[in-house]
């Protein structure tokens, strides 16, 4: 046996499950990967096979393990981290699945999500939720209503409901558990953040009995153990994964994942803090009597908006070509984009709002266009945060990113001029897996605590540029920009 120690981090995602094998000094060992099947049944609906996406978690952890030259029983914790809300309903006695599981995307129960308009503020006030059929709450409630199974396994009490973490430790822990934990449970609209528990009055809103549902367990903490005997030592959400990964440990520390879309979360300590202008409020992390709560915005359109600017338009030949081209010239040269091609989100909320290129003139070059592209997801950005802050009277501290639009240094360094903050990529950006393998090694003493833990971040890159004059002027002008956009269809 090697003295090191090593931990296995199951990153259950929306597409593809990875596992990957983190040594005693954070440093990753292996990585494997394997996608999974979409279904589509009809529109609007995102459907995957549980049973499937268990067999992913099985082949990456034993490939990851394997290839890392190790043994099972080296392995000191598993953690695990998941695409959060989505949902499988399963019998507790047979382990089988009594259909699909519910993809987070799913939007089956968006006409139930509008006849709930009238308690919207009530939901919002324990959950720190909008109502969406994002959430795990109508996805239990259409399962019951819709599925015979799911109601006859009701009936003999064999119904177990659960996210993506509960269903994976009960089947790692051969079916000797039924537990989910704070940070994914904030996500089903069953939560009540403040009471740290199931709330009753929601449940009863959705039919949904509390005996369906997994019992609460901490963030970071033993559940149970494998067939191996390898502890299953944490659960936690990816975006929250994703803040622990970063070692945001500290309230006013926050992440933005710039991905696909964007996703910016800000610690908020130990204070549950709510926004009148509909960002999210959930647990971050709960360990013994540490409670963490964490703000939470999006954009839908980041790395989304850059591939459109190469796919569509043609005006770099890649993602990466859009960072050279940006610093090809000195400014924007009066142009401004507003990333609105399927609606703004906060603060504005707006479906109707479109996507905007203006200020051209004749002298406009390909290079002002794309750069404008880049300024607009930081203005975005900027604009987000300005939200945030303002909604809890938290300065931000620092922001820490990852996500594949982050590796473009034009856009970091102009968010950080933009925020008049640091803006530090840390070299491993695995975030979301760090996250769970922190929080199991931290319940299997792998390290003595979270102090111990920030000896091993590592900055790639840091930007710390104040505020610039003429850059806060643009940012005026771009919000200009965003009114033009606005209810345009
Ligand atoms: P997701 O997990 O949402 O699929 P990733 O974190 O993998 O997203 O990031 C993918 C996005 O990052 C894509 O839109 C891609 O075009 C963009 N991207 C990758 N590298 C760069 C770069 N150097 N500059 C700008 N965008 C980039």
């Amino acid at each position: 046996m090697s003295e090191r120690s090593y931990i296995a981090a199951i990153d259950q995602g929306t597409t593809s499950t990875r596992t990957i094998i983190f040594d005693d000094q954070l440093e990753i060992v292996n990585i494997s990967q394997k996608p999974f099947k979409q279904f589509y049944p009809q529109d609007g609906w995102v459907e995957q096979d549980a049973e499937e996406i268990y067999g992913t978690v099985i082949a990456t952890l034993t490939q990851a393990i394997d290839e890392a030259g190790l043994e099972f029983q080296e392995i000191s914790a598993i953690g695990i981290t998941n695409q959060r809300e989505t949902v499988v309903a399963w019998n507790k006695e047979t382990g089988d699945p009594l259909y699909n599981a519910i993809n987070w995307q799913c939007r089956r129960t968006a006409k139930r999500c509008l006849e709930l308009r009238p308690q919207e503020n009530m939901i919002h006030e324990k959950t720190g939720l909008i109502v969406d059929p994002y959430f795990s709450g109508t996805k239990m409630e259409w399962l019951y209503n819709n599925v015979p199974k799911v109601r006859i396994a009701a009936n003999s009490k064999e119904l177990a409901f659960g996210t993506i973490d509960s269903w994976l430790a009960y089947k790692l822990s051969k079916k000797n558990v039924h537990v989910t934990d704070y940070s994914n449970a904030s996500r089903t609209m069953l939560f009540n953040i403040r009471k740290l528990d199931w709330d009753d009055e929601l449940l009863e809103l959705f039919s949904i009995k509390r005996e369906w549902l997994p019992k609460l367990v901490d963030t970071s903490g033993i559940l149970g153990y494998t067939k191996e005997g390898i502890p299953i030592a944490s659960m936690v959400g990816d975006q929250q994964g994703a803040l622990f990964g970063q070692m945001a440990f500290e309230r006013g520390m926050a992440k933005c994942t710039y991905g696909t879309g964007a996703f910016l979360l800000m610690n908020l300590g130990s204070e549950a803090i709510l926004s009148g202008q509909r960002l999210l409020t959930s647990v971050g992390w709960k360990i013994g009597d540490e409670i963490n709560y964490a703000m939470e915005g999006s954009l839908f359109m980041c790395g989304a908006a850059i591939d459109w600017t190469v796919d569509n338009l043609k005006l770099a030949k890649s993602a990466s070509e859009t960072e050279d081209l940006s610093y090809k010239v000195r400014d924007n040269g009066g142009v401004f984009f507003v990333p609105a091609l399927s609606g703004l989100g906060a603060p504005q909320w707006d479906p109707n709002a479109r996507g905007l290129f203006i200020g051209m003139t004749q002298s406009t070059k390909k290079e002002h266009l794309i750069r404008s592209v880049l300024e607009g997801i930081c203005y975005s950005v900027r604009e987000l945060f300005d939200t945030m802050v303002s909604e809890c009277h938290i300065p931000l501290k620092e922001l820490r990113v990852d996500g594949g639009v982050s590796k473009n240094q034009f856009i970091q360094e102009f968010q950080s001029i933009l925020l008049g903050n640091s803006v530090t990529r840390p070299e491993n950006t695995e975030t979301t897996a760090t996250g769970a393998a922190i929080l199991a090694g931290l319940a299997t003493d792998v390290w003595r605590d979270k102090k111990e833990v920030l000896a091993y971040w590592k900055s790639q890159a840091s930007m710390s540029r104040g505020k610039d004059e003429q850059v806060e002027a643009s940012y005026t002008k771009w919000k200009t920009a965003v009114k033009r956009s606005q209810n345009w269809v």
